[in-house]
This record gives C-alpha cells, structure tokens and sequence, in this order.
C-alpha cells in the first residue's frame, strides 16, 4: 500500500486584493524566505493564511546561498524543489572551499594556493551524501531563492500574501491573538483575529513586541557584503564556489572571502560576486566606491583599472542569539526570529526553513483538531536545542580561520609575513613542517564544509516522539559524521525502494497525519492496529516489499515491526516487531506523540548555550 494524502480540508478560497479578513486561523508575520515557506506550507494543507510583509517583495541583497539537502527535502514537500534544481547547476563544478592569498597578481606570492577543502557534498563527501537523502544539495543566492518562493506562496495562498504591511501590536486573549496591521501606504491600522501567529519577521520586532528574551552575544563583528559584477577568469582556480583570501601584505589587512553568484557559472566564470569582508578589514572609507574597489583589487590581485560594477552594499554583523521561549501564548517564533548565528556552515536559512517544516503540521494538526494545542510546545523542545547546536557550530566554524592565518606565519607585521611565506613555499623540511601544519588548519575546516553530522544528523531530544531508550549512535554533537538511524527523534533512513525506479522510502511518507511505515506481509495487522487504535490524526499505512534487502538493512527493527513517521520525516515511534496488542501500543505512542511527549530532565540546549558562550570569547571581532 502506498502513502495517501488524507486532507480534511478544501484548497483555500483566493481573497481579491482589496478584501481584508477580520480573522484568520494563522497569521504570519514576515515574507522572508521562513514566513513564505511557513505560509506554502499551511496553505498545501488548507489551512487559512494571511502573511503580512512590511517590504515590497523586492528581493536586493544576495544573502544566504547554500541549500543542503534536508532543506531540499522540505522544499520537495512545497513543490519548489524542482525550480530550484532547473535554476542551479547540479554539477560539481562549486563544491569546494578554497584558501589563497589572491586570486592573480603579479606580486610574488599573488595567486598562491593555500588549500581546499571538499564542500557541499562535493568530491569525496559525494557518496556519504547521497546516501544520507534522495535530494541533493542546491547553491542559489537568496536574491534569487526569495523570488521563487514568493511566486509558490502566492500560488499556493491567493491573496493572501501582503506587502507593504506592517505588524504593529499583538494583544494576546484567551482564544485569539490580535493583531493590528498598518497598511504602509494609506497609514491604515486594521486588526485582525488570528488563532496563531508565527512570527517570522527575522528578529526585527517580534521579540521585543512579545517579551521574548534572546540569548547570546549580539553585534560581534561587523561585515561589509558588497555585491558586485567583475571577471574573475584570470584565476588559476576552475572549480570553487567560495574563495578565502590572506596576504601578508598591509600587515595580514588583506583578508576577505568571495562567493561566485552566477547567475550562469558558479565558479571563476560567475558573472556577479559576492564580495565579503570584515568592517575593520577595509582599507579606507567604505561607503567610498572608488577606495572599496580599490581596496577589492587588492585583495584579489587585480590591475588597478580592473573593471568592478556595484549593484548593492549592505553591513551586517554576528549574532549568536537563542530565543529562551519559541512560544509566546499564541505566538510562534521561527526562523531569524527565534535564532541568528554567523554565516560561517550555512545553517542561517537551512534551520529557518526546517523550523517551517517542524511547526506547519503540528499547526495543521492543531487547528484540524486531530491534536491537542500541547502538541505545539514540542516545536520549543525539539527545535530549541538542535538550533543552539547550529549556533554554537558556526561561531565555532569562525573561529577555524584565524589559526591557518597564525599558521602561516601572518601577524601585523607585513615583512615577517612575507618571510613566512619564504619557508611555506620553500623545499626545505621547515617548509616541509609549516605546510603539515597550514593543511591541518585548513583540513579542521571540514567541519564547516562537510558536516553531514550537523545537515543531516540532528535530531530531537524530546518532543512529539517515544523515547526508546537507546543510546545516540556515534558522538551526539560530530559535525562531520552522519549515523543514519530509525531511533525515535532521528530523520529516518533513506533507501531507494528496490524495483521502484527512483523512489524513496522517504517519498512513502505522507504530509497530512502520521505515516506508519511496515513491511508489505505485515501491513493488513497494523491496518488493524491503525483501525482499533482509534484517534482523529490520519494515519496512512505504508509498506515497503518484504525482500527490500537495502530496506531491511536500514530500518533496524524487525520485518513485522513498524516505525511511526511524522511529515517530516522525523521517527516518532517505533515498534520493533509486531506486539501482542498492536492496537493497544499505537493508541499509547499516539497518546505521548500527539501530546508532545515528555520534558527531559535537563535542558538539552544548555551544553551548546555554553559553547556559544565560549566561542564568543575568543572570537576575532
Ligand atoms: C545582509 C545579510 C547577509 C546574510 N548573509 C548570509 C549568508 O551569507 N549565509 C547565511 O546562512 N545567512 C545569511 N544571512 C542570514 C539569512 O539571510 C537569514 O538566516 C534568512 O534570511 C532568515 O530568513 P527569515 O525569513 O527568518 O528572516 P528574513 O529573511 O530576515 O525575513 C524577515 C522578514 O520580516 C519582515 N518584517 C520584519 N518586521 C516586520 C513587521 N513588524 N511586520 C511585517 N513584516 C516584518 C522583514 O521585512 C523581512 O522581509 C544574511 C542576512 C543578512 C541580513
């Protein structure tokens, strides 16, 4: 039997664009990339949406890029997934990070190779991640993944996505949150009645508006981010997406990170830049075009007339913050509002969207009534901590650049730098050791650029699932190695379905109610279970061939065993042979999963909040 959609409800009615809704089941406040997807998300299930955006949906700044494949599973689920693959290539001519002193020159140490590290599921990392996910990973600048997640949302939610809107208030009463909406052009205040809100207005006003507390360091370092077009074709390097430059010269002041931006090419042949560099780095005035293209040339190694061409700027700086509540009352935080981190892993825009992905059916649930409003508070438990793990992870991940610089020998001091790298370059055994040491610098950046643990493996702690109180495979918080696993709490497995060309057992899980994933001889007595067992969540019953072999060497439990899924993909229960009383154990787990199971004794975010802490204080600002 395969999985079927069960949706209770009708598609969403369109609403003309002059109608306003006094109430709505969930109002969302923020159209970036997480409030888009949150709306795709409830609108997919029929749940009545009204997203408000203060902007104009004009998409200007590049941002974020990197799209790693449990991302790419949730953009699957909303249907976007394919614009996104037709856009971006597939090829592995960007998954690789690479460090040099500048891109061409003709100095004597310009153009020189630092090393690389293999990224984004590139090189040798290729078939570890194609084992851990039937989708791989993607690379496309938000300034152009905004747009085309704003045209599903306003496919999939007519009339319903509004810009030009601002949340002002949020009064919170017993069976509503009441929200007041200032239109930005007529200055008009209209209240509307939501029974959710989820705010995703990227950390701007929310917290703030809701007494929520964030946690950690704020303001740690400044970037300056300069989108710019110019050609890069004169470096020697055919194949990297992400470039980081060192030179000794200007007492190590040379130091920057530029990220090919196509819009063809995703590598020395991309038409536009990324150019990236902290404020303090910059050699004169930085709103000053002509010195910034200068002080660009330099860091490159291009001539002095080099072309560069400017579409925008924008300053921002390093959070580490952790919201202390995901939920405020009716009110639930997600995405840049609920955590912000440096850049450094790319996890910024994955985790906000895997926060859509984990809340929009609990939502669905809630309002469809098949659960209790409980079930919502395991959004806090379960996301909570695996973002203070992102968090923690990438300021962390920043904190593994200084090292190859000191490794090299750079220090303020210019002429010291370049007899460093005399000896680096040299063929002597102190040339010799300075390389081993650079490499292993350079190589402690797997961490940042191959961490399948991180993309892949997190899990939850507690939340809406049945602890089965086995241990974590492997070491919980390994960035770099993926345990794949049925465990409840943990992403289930992956396998291509033997005999069913280029399905996954992850496509066999439904996204309306819970999936119950078993074996196809054993399928007609947990149809049984699922039927005794009562309850309003759909469950659909999905079974894989009792001789799947690469199926039965994934699931770890028995062929009459049965694993309960969730939509998004997370293991909620299992079952490792059939029980005595199948209908009597599934009604159990329901019970726990749908209430949103059981806090553990400790807080599971505390170690990483630690680590934030940590990381923050030897952080080069
Ligand atoms: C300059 C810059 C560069 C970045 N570069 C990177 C990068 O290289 N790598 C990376 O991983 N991440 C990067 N990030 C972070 C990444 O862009 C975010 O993690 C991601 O956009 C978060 O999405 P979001 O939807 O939660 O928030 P946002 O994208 O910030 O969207 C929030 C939206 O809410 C709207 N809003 C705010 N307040 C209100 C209100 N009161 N009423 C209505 N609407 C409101 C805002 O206008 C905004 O459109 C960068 C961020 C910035 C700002």
């Amino acid at each position: 039997m395969s999985a079927s959609e069960k949706s209770p409800r009708a598609p969403l009615s369109p609403l003309g664009d002059d109608e306003w809704p006094v109430s709505t089941e969930v109002l969302i406040m923020g159209g970036g990339p997480v409030g888009l997807s949150c709306a795709i998300l409830l609108a997919q299930r029929g749940i009545d949406v009204l997203l408000v955006e203060r902007r104009d949906f004009v998409f200007r700044f590049p941002r974020a890029h990197l799209l790693n494949p449990r991302t790419m599973e949730a953009f699957h689920d909303m249907r976007v997934a394919d614009d996104i693959y037709a856009a971006t290539p597939t090829h592995d001519r960007w998954r690789k990070a690479v460090w040099y002193t500048t891109a061409t020159g003709p100095g004597r140490f310009d153009g020189l190779k630092i090393g690389e590290v293999p990224a984004w599921g590139g090189g040798p990392d290729a078939e570890r991640y194609r084992a851990s996910s039937p989708r791989a990973f993607a690379n496309m600048p938000q300034l152009r993944l905004d747009p085309l997640i704003h045209r599903h949302a306003l496919a999939a939610a007519p009339g319903r996505i509004r810009s030009r809107q601002e949340v002002v208030d949020i009064v919170q009463e017993a069976d509503a949150a009441v929200v007041s909406v200032r239109d930005l052009e007529s200055g008009v205040v209209r209240t509307v009645r939501a029974q959710y809100v989820i705010a995703a207005d990227g950390g701007r006003d929310s917290a703030a508006m809701l007494g929520v507390e964030m946690e950690g360091p704020r303001d740690m370092r400044e970037v300056v981010n300069y989108h710019v077009s110019m050609d890069l074709s004169a470096w020697s390097e055919p194949d990297a997406l992400l470039g980081h430059f060192m030179h000794p010269a200007g007492g190590a002041r040379r130091r920057g990170t530029i990220q090919a931006l196509g819009p063809t090419h995703y590598n020395r042949d991309a038409e536009e830049w990324l150019v990236s560099v902290a404020a303090w780095m910059v050699e004169g005035d930085p709103d000053d075009e002509a010195a910034l293209f200068a002080s660009i040339r330099r860091m490159l190694g291009l001539a002095e007339d080099h072309e560069i061409t400017m579409h925008s700027m924008t300053r921002w700086s390093y959070d580490a913050l952790v919201a202390k509540s995901f939920r405020a009352g009716r009110v639930l935080l997600a995405g840049d509002a609920a955590h912000k981190h440096p850049p450094t892993g790319g996890l910024g825009l994955n985790s906000g969207i895997q926060d859509a992905q984990n809340l929009c059916w609990k939502l669905a649930a809630v309002l469809d009534g098949q659960a209790p409003d409980a079930l919502l508070d395991s959004y806090e438990a379960e996301r909570r901590p695996t973002v203070a793990w992102y968090t923690a992870h990438s300021l962390e991940n920043a904190n593994r650049h200084p090292p190859i610089a000191e490794a090299l020998g750079f220090t303020d001091d210019e002429a010291e730098g370049f007899r460093s790298l005399e000896v680096f370059v040299s063929d002597t055994p102190e040339g010799d050791a300075m390389r081993a040491r650079v490499a292993a610098e350079v190589g402690h950046n797997a961490h940042d650029y191959s961490q399948l643990g991180v993309e892949a493996g997190y899990h939850y702690w507690a939340g809406a699932l049945v602890p089965d109180g086995t241990p974590v495979p492997g070491d919980p918080s390994d960035p770099v190695t993926f345990h794949a696993t049925s465990r409840p709490g943990h992403h289930l497995p992956h396998v291509w379905l033997a005999g069913r060309d280029g399905v996954s057992v992850h496509d066999l899980i439904a996204q309306t109610g819970l999936t119950l994933l078993t074996s196809a001889s054993s399928a007609p007595s947990w149809t049984a279970a699922v039927e005794a067992a009562g309850g309003r969540m759909p469950i659909t019953v999905a079974a894989v061939a009792d001789d799947d072999a690469g199926w039965a060497a994934a699931r770890q439990i028995e062929g009459d065993g049965a694993l309960l899924v969730r939509p998004d993909r997370k293991v909620a229960w299992r079952s490792p042979h059939l029980p005595k009383d199948p209908a009597g154990a599934l009604a159990a787990a329901l019970e726990t999963v749908l209430r949103g199971g059981d806090a553990p004794a400790d807080d599971p975010a505390e170690p990483y909040l630690r680590r934030i802490r940590a990381a923050a204080d030897v952080l080069v600002r």
